[in-house]
């Protein structure tokens, strides 16, 4: 089951500055930071009510995000989706003909399983799928 958004990824270029700006527009502070270095990427997490904003910088040019940025510029990078069962859910929306651009669940940032679904069967939206890990 898709049960929320869990998250908003937004691609920023200085993570100090962003960081910044939105501790000043939510008007709190990031409640974690966390480096994904299979992705490349550095990220930070900031609290809002059920949901979170994720923002997200490259640290290596064959980053993901620094491939984004230099594309599109800077802003919403992807929409995440809480789902109960991830394994569950990839296989639903394969077989209705969504493109997963990674079939086999990865690690992610904030303990999470992830997959994410190609934009071009989206409706040009990259959507991440996320399971919270469950504790052994
Ligand atoms: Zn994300």
């Amino acid at each position: 089951m898709i049960r929320k958004i869990e998250h908003l990824g937004i691609a920023v270029n200085d993570m100090e500055k962003a960081n910044r700006l939105f501790s000043m527009l939510l008007n709190k502070e990031p409640y974690k930071s966390e480096a994904v270095e299979s992705e490349q990427v550095n990220t930070s997490f900031f609290m809002l009510g059920e949901t979170k904003v994720e923002l997200l910088s490259a640290t290596g040019e064959a980053s993901a995000i620094a491939k984004y940025i230099a594309k599109k510029g800077e802003g919403i990078h992807h929409i995440a989706m809480d789902v109960d069962d991830i394994d569950f859910e990839i296989n639903r929306l394969r077989a209705a003909g969504f493109e997963v651009i990674n079939a086999a669940p990865k690690d992610g940032a904030d303990n999470k399983r992830i997959c994410f679904l190609h934009p071009k069967s989206t409706g040009g939206v990259l959507i991440e799928l996320c399971e919270e890990k469950k504790q052994l």
